[in-house]
Parts: structure tokens; sequence; C-alpha cells
């Protein structure tokens, strides 16, 4: 029986409450804010880590992104990864979902065997959850989304995935390779392990890869290979919120916020 290959990919986003938007051109001022995992990719990061607990085995970190992505992504070698791999390229830039998902498939498929590929259920700052979907059309691979829990059974060659429906749950089987994304907030991601400090310090950790040594298609990379436009912007109409102090005695507020009640849901 052979130990999985387990790659999970990680997005490093800006921390939510520290983005701030331009008041002058309405855009997302990222670059004052802070940057951390997206909190989804932690919880598929966990589940790779208790898969490599049971089944031994490795688990590499595949991110797209500048290269100030590293010290954010070496949290992940601190909780038991094995390597990074960081597709970064001026040529990978403003890429939209389909870009990315073909670069990460590019990135997937350079490294080689494989078995099984976790992402999170969304990013925390671009949220489409297009990602897994796309990396598993790319691949031409199956896949199973949303899951709680996770098996692999490297004999059998297949992996079983958990996940909630409806007054209940489903046990849906796969062959491998796969992808698989983890529903947010499945289990405790670990924290850093101190004993592990050289390990994420290690620089024969982490790859680097450019669009040269991905073998990528510059027409399918970045704004180029990137269909989708930001054709408009606007503000979100707030709502006014009513505000009415009842005074009185006990029976009366009562008796008058009863009348409230009734005459909104009427
Ligand atoms: C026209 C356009 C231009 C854009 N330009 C830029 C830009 O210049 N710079 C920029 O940062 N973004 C840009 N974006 C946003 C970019 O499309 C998304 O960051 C990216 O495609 C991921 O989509 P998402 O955040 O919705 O991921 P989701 O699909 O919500 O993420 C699901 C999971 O996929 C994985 N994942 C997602 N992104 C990555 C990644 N980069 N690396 C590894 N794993 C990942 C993670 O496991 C994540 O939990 C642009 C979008 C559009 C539409």
């Amino acid at each position: 029986m052979t130990e999985p290959r387990i790659v999970v990919c990680v997005k490093v986003v800006p921390k939510p409450e520290e983005v701030r938007v331009d008041p002058q051109t309405r855009l997302l001022e990222r670059a004052n804010a802070r940057a951390e995992i997206n909190p989804p990719d932690m919880n598929a990061l966990e589940m790779a880590l208790t898969l490599k607990d049971r089944l031994s085995g490795t688990v590499e970190i595949l991110s797209m992104g500048p290269p100030y992505f590293e010290p954010v992504l070496r949290v992940g070698l601190g909780m038991g990864a094995d390597h990074i791999h960081l597709l970064s390229d001026r040529a990978f830039g403003g890429a939209d979902t389909l870009a990315t998902t073909y670069t990460l498939a590019h990135g997937i498929e350079r490294l080689r065997s494989v078995d099984i590929v976790l992402c999170g259920e969304e990013s925390s700052d671009g949220a489409t959850g297009q990602v897994p979907q796309g990396l598993a059309e790319w691949l031409n691979w199956p896949q199973l989304t949303l899951v709680t829990e996770l098996e692999i059974d490297m004999e059998r060659h297949v992996a079983r995935g958990q996940r909630s429906i409806k007054g209940g749950y489903e046990i849906l089987e796969v062959p491998l390779p796969c992808v698989v994304s983890v529903k947010t907030a499945s289990n405790e991601p670990r924290f850093m392990d101190f004993r592990l400090k050289a390990q994420a310090a290690s620089p024969g950790r982490m790859k680097v890869w450019d669009a040269a040594a991905l073998k990528t298609d510059v027409n399918h990379t970045g704004l180029a290979g990137s269909p989708t436009r930001v054709s408009g912007l606007a503000s979100a109409a707030s709502r006014e919120r009513k505000r009415e102090r009842l005074t009185g005695t006990s029976e009366e507020i009562i008796k008058a916020l009863i009348e409230v009640i009734r005459n909104s849901v009427m």
C-alpha cells in the first residue's frame, strides 16, 4: 500500500477587518492590511494533516500569488506540511477564477503523481467558491464538494467523503486522483508546533514556480486569460432603521408592543 500525496490549495488573503474602501475610487485598499491564510483553507489543511497523521504520506501546499506570500504560507510548514509550491509570476497577475484554476491545475500537473487535492470552501476576499470546481474541470478529475469528513483508501484507490444534507448526511466515494472542497469550520485547525520551527524556516521546503517553469500558455494566465470584466461599481443603498420608544406602565408598553408587531406583520 502506498502513502497518499496530498496537495492543499491555500490562498493568502488580507485580514477582512483591515481592508478599507477608498472613498474616491471605491476600490478595496488591500496594501495596508496584514495578510493571513484564508481561514477556510486552514480547515482544508487540518483535514490533510489529520489524514497524514493516520496514513503517513506527504502534505504539500500550493498557492498562486506574489512572493510576499512566503512568510504567511510558512505557517503551514509549522503546522506539519512538508513543502510549499508558490506559483508566482507577473504573467499570473489580474487572474479571474478561470485563469487562476488554469494556473493551479498546471502546478498540480507539474507536481505529478498527486493523489488528492484539498481546497477550502471559498476565499474570504473573492468568495466565488469556483476554484475547486474549476480545478476538477481542468484536471478532468472527479470531485467531492463541501465535505466535513474524509477518508482515503489507498488499497482500493478511492476517497470517501461525508457531507451534510437536509435532515442528515450523505457519504460519497470517488476514485483517486480527485479534488475535494472542505466545509468551513468542519474541524479545529491545529496551532503551529514549536518543534517544527526549523522546518518552517527551511529554504529547501519552499519552491517558487514561474510561468516558464510551469510551461503555461500566456493567453490563458493572468489578465490575458481572464474573460471576466468589472463593468461597474455602486454602493448598496442602506435601509433606514426605524426606532420608536414605548412609554407608560409595563402593561401599556406590552399592549403597545403587541400592536406594533401586529401592524408590522399584517
Ligand atoms: C477581472 C478580475 C480581475 C482580478 N484581478 C485580481 C488581481 O489582480 N489580484 C488578485 O489577487 N485577485 C484578482 N481577482 C480575484 C481572483 O479571481 C481570485 O482571487 C481568484 O480567482 C480566486 O477566486 P476566489 O477568491 O473567489 O476563490 P474561491 O473559489 O472562493 O476559493 C476556494 C478555494 O480555492 C483555493 N484558492 C483560491 N484561490 C487560490 C490561490 N490564488 N491559490 C491557491 N488556492 C486558491 C482555496 O483553497 C480556496 O479556499 C480578480 C478577479 C476578477 C474577476
